[in-house]
């Protein structure tokens, strides 16, 4: 067996989105043809994994788009997590999502495989429908927190890590401290223990309220981005203010 240990497997499924956020390829780039991967192909794809006995530790079925705006996204996932019942194929399924297509049928579908899932990213940005829809115009927050919480209620195991994130941004920096507040209350309410990152590192090895930095397009704008993303940290009390990009160790772990 080839066994891929460090490295992540991602096969996209859609490069529609649902969403067209301002600080996305969705909205900022133009790739032309755009289309979801066919039900055969994605059979295909796992049978040759499986006919050719490599394994990969991560893979993440998802790239550009929305990979739940599939139509066939339930079957997609049921062949996926039947053919890797075992985990020969693939030691952990990384997802990433807007969540707002997460609907009951597929959030009890990833339910009966959760010990599949090594994390569930949710990409939400903002506490309030005002902030939302500056920042993922055309959805509703409310649809994508009900339908989390669903998720989360139901999980009986961790992993899935929650993955809870917020990019910092222009237009939604102010309402980071509400997003911190909010999460927390509801893994607090869930009796959950979680951590609190500004960076893929700490590993995270819990369920995670994330405050990313902005890769933005624009250069001239880079250090404005780092910048934001810095301050919010210290003042969310994530690094030392003397200390630019040093972690405050266990402080992290809530
Ligand atoms: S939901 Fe994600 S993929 Fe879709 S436009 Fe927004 S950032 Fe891009």
């Amino acid at each position: 067996m080839i066994r891929y240990k460090d490295e992540i497997l991602a096969v996209e499924l859609s490069s529609y989105c649902n969403l067209k956020c301002p600080m996305c390829t969705q909205s900022r780039v133009d790739y032309g043809k755009k289309g979801f991967l066919s039900l055969d192909l994605w059979k295909k794809i796992i049978d040759d994994f499986e006919m050719n006995n490599t394994y990969h530790e991560k893979f993440l079925p998802f790239g550009l788009g929305e990979s739940l705006m599939h139509p066939h996204s339930y079957e997609i996932f049921k062949y996926l997590f039947e053919k890797n019942k075992n985990r020969t194929i693939f030691g952990y399924i990384i997802l990433h999502t807007n969540a707002l297509l997460m609907d009951k049928k597929i959030s009890d579908l990833f339910l009966e495989y959760q010990y599949q899932i090594g994390a569930f990213h949710f990409s939400l940005d903002a506490s309030t429908q005002e902030i939302y829809k500056k920042v993922r115009p055309g959805g509703k927050l409310q649809t994508a927190i009900n339908n989390i919480i669903y998720f989360l209620r139901k999980r009986a195991q961790i992993p899935p890590k929650l993955i809870f994130q917020f990019i910092v941004m222009k237009n939604n920096v102010l309402d980071a401290e509400n997003f911190l507040n909010f999460w927390s209350k509801v893994l607090k309410d869930h009796k959950l223990s979680f951590q609190v990152n500004y960076d893929w590192e700490p590993e995270m090895i819990k369920d995670t309220i994330f405050f990313k930095r902005e890769n933005t397009w624009d250069v001239s704008h880079l250090n404005e981005s780092e910048e934001r993303h810095k301050e919010l940290a210290v003042n969310l009390g994530l690094i030392e203010p003397t200390k630019g990009r040093i972690l405050k160790s266990d402080e992290y772990i809530r």
